[in-house]
């Protein structure tokens, strides 16, 4: 016996001291996804789904833990990405 999930998705705000997230949030199971790792604009948002995107099933229970992920998991990853980009930049002013 197999079990599958079939998500549906809807349209989904978070709204955390005054910064507002639109993500996709699973109608039956109430799961809150992550809007980078499913690429929400074109899950649930109508948008169209972009070319070699690396689409990651992220799932939260809360919004806490959909913004925990997002700061340990993304905006960690940006923060190394400008940190190369800005040692790149002062070697070649050197
Ligand atoms: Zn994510």
């Amino acid at each position: 016996m197999a079990y599958t999930w079939e998500p549906k998705w809807e349209p989904f705000e978070v709204n955390v001291d005054g910064i507002v997230i639109k993500t996709c949030r699973d109608r039956y199971t109430g799961l809150i996804a992550c809007p980078i790792c499913i690429h929400a604009v074109s899950s649930c948002l109508g948008g169209n789904p972009p070319e070699n995107y690396q689409f990651e099933n992220s799932y939260f229970f809360t919004v806490d833990d959909l913004i925990s992920h997002l700061k340990t998991y993304h905006v960690r990853g940006w923060h190394r990405r400008i940190e190369s980009v800005a040692s790149k930049s002062s070697e070649e002013e050197d």
